[in-house]
């Protein structure tokens, strides 16, 4: 009614929001070895959590797969940047694959760190989502030491050896909100736990999480542009509900977006996950501006300049 029809229809956007540092590598990595090697390049798991850059590489002549025995022998695989366990490395030897290990370099710190306090005898509780790739491989590299915390809830499960030696590690994409709960309830179980020497989620994550918030205060609907199975993407929705948006939808391209989201809502918020190249956004800001949503402007709450080289398997070819 009355008010809402005239008031102006917006939207703010949300910077830092898209790509990050480790993604953009991965990607890049990918078409590099199509380019320096030719296709087909096999890549074990999805690259990065995003629907389409997966079709799009797809289409340049990359071939995703499941696991190790699925890529032919003496192929080119690349491992995806939310990292392997050391068990996949020697599945790759095996079967004489070059690997091109596209690992985010902020995920392989956090397996060092495993690796760490693992030879140290500690036990460590890794805060995660169960079943994600990421988790996955990070436990790989101490499963005997290594024990899954999926949030609050799960704390009370956790069994320890010695509870003088315990650390907490997490996830790279997780909830900087919630994570601090868990880990608050696991400091309360095992006062002498340790924290991580530096934080686990990385900067990506939490520097998205903090524009979606200062954006969320102001819109009705947030929009996130991400695809379901991308745990950082997910995370934003959460967060944008929490923080006083009234709704928050999960969309992987713009006519997934239902008009009837839009009932009374004059500012809409947008963003996408660390795995989403900007030509998705764009395709929401064209799809807002056509409903009348043509007013839009950036909220940034910090700017990022961090890039990190090629994988180095990748870095030597290229050179020669
Ligand atoms: Fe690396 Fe963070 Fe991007 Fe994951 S979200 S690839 S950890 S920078």
């Amino acid at each position: 009614g009355g008010m809402s029809t005239t008031t102006a229809r917006r939207v703010l956007l949300a910077a830092p929001r898209g790509y990050c540092a480790g993604v953009d590598r991965a990607v890049i990595a990918v078409e590099k070895a199509l380019e320096q090697y030719g296709a087909p390049i096999y890549v074990r798991k999805e690259i990065v959590h995003n629907k389409y850059v997966v079709q799009t590489l797809e289409k340049k002549g990359a071939i995703f797969v499941d696991e190790t025995e699925e890529v032919p022998e003496d192929s080119i695989v690349v491992f995806s940047a939310h990292g392997v366990a050391p068990v996949v490395h020697e599945e790759a030897a095996d079967r004489r694959l070059r690997s091109i290990d596209a690992t985010c370099p902020l995920v392989t710190k956090v397996h060092r760190e495993a690796v760490r306090f693992a030879d140290e005898d500690y036990d460590i509780l890794l805060i995660g989502h169960e079943g994600h790739e990421e988790v996955v491989g990070t436990m790989g590299e101490a499963p005997e030491r290594i024990h899954l915390v999926d949030g609050p809830e799960d704390v009370a499960n956790v069994k320890v050896r010695d509870p003088e030696k315990v650390v907490w590690l997490s996830q790279t994409t997780l909830s900087v909100d919630e994570t601090k709960e868990t880990a608050a309830a696991l400091k309360e179980r095992f006062p002498h736990m340790i924290d991580p020497p530096s934080d686990d989620i990385c900067y990506a994550t939490q520097n998205r999480q903090q524009a979606v918030k200062e954006i969320a205060k102001e819109a009705e609907l947030v929009i996130v542009v991400g695809s379901r199975n991308s745990s950082n993407s997910k995370r934003l929705v959460e967060v944008a509900k929490e923080n006083g948006s009234r709704d928050a939808r999960l969309v992987d391209f713009a006519d997934e977006i239902d008009e009837a989201w839009l009932e009374g809502v004059s500012t809409v918020g947008l963003t996408s996950g660390a795995s989403v190249p900007e030509i998705l956004v764009q395709g929401v800001v064209e799809w807002l501006a056509e409903r009348g949503y043509a007013d839009v402007s950036v909220h940034t709450s910090t700017e990022e300049h961090i890039q990190f080289s090629l994988p180095k398997e990748l870095r030597r070819d290229l050179r020669s």
